[in-house]
């Protein structure tokens, strides 16, 4: 029998090779873009027709090639940025495989016309399936233009596996945003068939993300982005994080390494958890977010359409990262402000009903003075309080439409109608809690509820976040210390998180290997709930999947937030109402919960009004 292994003709090895490069009309331009970057245009004009299927054409005004190279440039693994395997590693273009051109020449019909500043004459070339058909000088400007007319024109199995026009088409502009967002020094030029859809002059990367977002209708890019800056050793990072108030279900999110696009879910990990306690959980805020390194510390995926990357200081620049966003957050003080305003505080006579009730001159101290404080109330002075009115003579009033409402007194407390309240501490703002759940009270605006349990949370969360960053601790010292053991394995888990729990108060030795004892644990948590708890945290160190010390602090502050918090259906009193209320309000932020959910609802008073209409 005769051998029967021989190499494959250039023109199927290339189409294999083309399978992987290019999939779609969008990965075409990808390469044909990244090349006139590389080399080095300041102007570059894309023109598509029919969602790209019958024509992609990418004119620049780079350096051009010379004859040989503009036919060499078609050859497999021909490319001239790099010649050696170390220039991968130090690498400064977009391009560096040499198969693009011989994958898309290999299916589609190209035509290539290009001219250096030192020649005086161009060449063009045509090529399809891989067969060059011509080749003639020319007169032509100096750059580039390739024209890829048929994509897949030979491979119809491909050509049929494209999607709908718009489906390819916003393949093509999600390919061209990555690029021209942080190409923000090159002019753009897009049109679709006749149709000019982007001209981009050369800006800045701000003006840049406004030019190509507020084309697709999203205005006010301008107002949301707020600028981040850091320049290290290891990383310098620059570029915009949109307001929290801008934040949506799906946000406009881009990572960009050394001038290219890369995903990073790590990163993207390090920005969330900087929001997290400012916008809702299922929403994501917009950024523009662009590193630069040196090439040497990352490894550009050798496949040539992921975009992941990685990188040799990941926690380092994690961290960084996360900073950078914190600060520009609370140096533009973005959590949003609540309207008081000096108007009426409530009046809300919903205890008509009450038999008992006192007559409202019964609250009344004449000789009370709100602004001088007891000594047996203390509270944080806070400029929003002195927005409330009238707070020390409020007074059920009687009403006969609201008493027959649905509200059943049982779900309405107001504790100041039923208790005469002591003169020497009187009530501050007018609260009552619904149905175990809401405290109301009245702003110059309209009428706020607060959800008690999420408020709560919230205010224990900093409290512990606070703790522990200025590494202090409260304990409540255990009558008997519990003992507990955990596997070598687990121990050796748990010991990674002993430091950040002694930071929220517990003290916990280990007496011999594996072996724990308890002595304190942290203010206001139930000592029956201790092991529980600390199982569920182990638990949770174990099955984490990437480094947990990143979100540890945050995630031990909320666990313990959660367990200690006022709960759903508990009742408070009207002094618990008013601190309750008193420290929401000198939290950062007061909107969100520490999971994200809403704190804080204001019905105003143009909403109720149009509600009696
Ligand atoms: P790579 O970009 O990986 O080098 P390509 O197949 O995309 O491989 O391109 C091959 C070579 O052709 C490039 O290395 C470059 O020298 C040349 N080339 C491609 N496009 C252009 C262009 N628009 N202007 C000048 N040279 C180009
Ligand atoms: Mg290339």
């Amino acid at each position: 029998m005769s051998d029967i292994i021989h190499l494959l003709p250039d023109s199927v090895a290339n189409q294999i090779a083309a399978g992987e490069v290019i999939q779609r009309p969008a990965s075409v331009l990808k390469e044909l873009v990244e090349n006139s970057i590389d080399a080095g245009a300041t102007y570059i004009q894309i023109v598509i027709q029919d969602a790209g299927r019958t024509l992609i054409q990418v004119t620049d005004n780079g350096k051009g090639m010379s004859e040989t190279d503009a036919r060499m440039a078609f050859e497999r693994h021909a490319t001239s940025k790099i010649t050696q395997v170390e220039d991968l590693f130090s690498l400064r273009t977009m391009g560096f495989r040499g198969e693009a051109l011989a994958s898309i020449a290999s299916v589609a019909q190209v035509e290539l016309r290009t001219r250096r500043q030192e020649d005086e004459l161009g060449v063009m070339i045509e090529i399809a399936g891989s067969r060059v058909f011509k080749q003639e000088s020319v007169q032509t400007t100096v750059g580039t233009t390739f024209l890829v007319k048929n994509l897949f024109f030979n491979v119809p199995a491909r050509r049929r596996f494209l999607k709908s026009d718009n489906v390819e088409k916003s393949h093509i502009f999600t390919e061209f945003y990555r690029i021209a967002l942080v190409n923000n020094d090159i002019t753009f030029s897009v049109l679709d068939g006749q149709e000019e859809v982007f001209q981009l002059p050369a800006a800045n990367k701000k003006v840049r993300i406004e030019q190509i977002f507020s084309k697709v209708g999203k205005k006010k890019w301008q107002n949301q982005l707020l600028p981040i800056e850091s320049d290290t050793n290891l990383v310098n990072v620059s570029g915009y994080v949109g307001k929290p108030e801008f934040a949506q279900k799906s946000a406009t999110q881009y990572f960009f390494v050394n001038g290219r696009y890369m995903r990073h879910p790590y990163f993207h990990k390090a920005v969330m958890l900087a929001f997290s306690q400012m916008i809702q959980a299922n929403e994501s805020p917009n950024y523009f977010i662009y590193l630069t390194v040196d090439p040497q510390t990352i490894d550009i995926n050798i496949h040539p359409t992921k975009t992941e990357i990685k990188f040799e200081n990941e926690q380092a620049i994690w961290s960084i990262l996360n900073a950078c966003v914190k600060e520009v957050l609370g140096k533009f003080n973005v959590v949003p402000s609540i309207d008081f305003d000096q108007a009426d505080a409530l009046e809300i006579p919903v205890a008509s009903r009450l038999e008992n009730i006192r007559p409202p001159q019964t609250n009344f101290n004449p000789n009370y003075n709100p602004f001088k404080s007891s000594e047996s109330y203390k509270r944080n002075s806070l400029d929003w309080e002195t927005l409330y009115n009238n707070f020390d003579s409020v007074s059920p009033k009687p009403d006969a439409e609201l008493s027959s409402a649905e509200m059943s007194l049982e779900e309405i407390i107001i504790p100041s109608a039923v208790q005469p309240i002591p003169l020497n501490q009187p009530t501050k703002h007018s609260v009552y809690q619904f149905k175990t759940k809401f405290i109301v009270t009245s702003l110059a605006s309209g009428l706020m509820f607060i959800h008690q349990q999420r408020a709560h949370m919230r205010i224990l969360f900093d409290h512990y976040m606070q703790l522990i960053s200025k590494k202090e601790s409260v304990s409540q010292q255990l009558l008997f210390p519990e003992q507990f053991s955990l596997s070598h394995a687990d121990s050796l888990l748990f010991d990674t998180v002993l430091p950040e729990l002694k930071f929220v108060g517990f003290e916990i030795r280990s007496s011999e290997s594996a072996v724990y004892e308890i002595f304190g644990i942290p203010e206001q948590i139930n000592p029956g709930s201790i092991n529980l708890f600390l199982m569920n945290l182990l638990d949770k160190v174990k099955h984490a999947t990437e480094d947990v010390h990143a979100t540890l602090q945050s995630d031990l502050a909320l666990s313990l937030a959660k367990f200690a918090c006022v709960k759903v259906g508990q009742k408070l009193t009207e002094e618990e109402m008013n601190d309750l209320i008193d420290r929401l309000f000198s939290c950062q932020n007061q909107q969100f919960s520490p999971e994200g959910k809403k704190i804080v609802e204001i019905m105003s008073m143009e909403e109720l009004d149009s509600r009696f209409n």
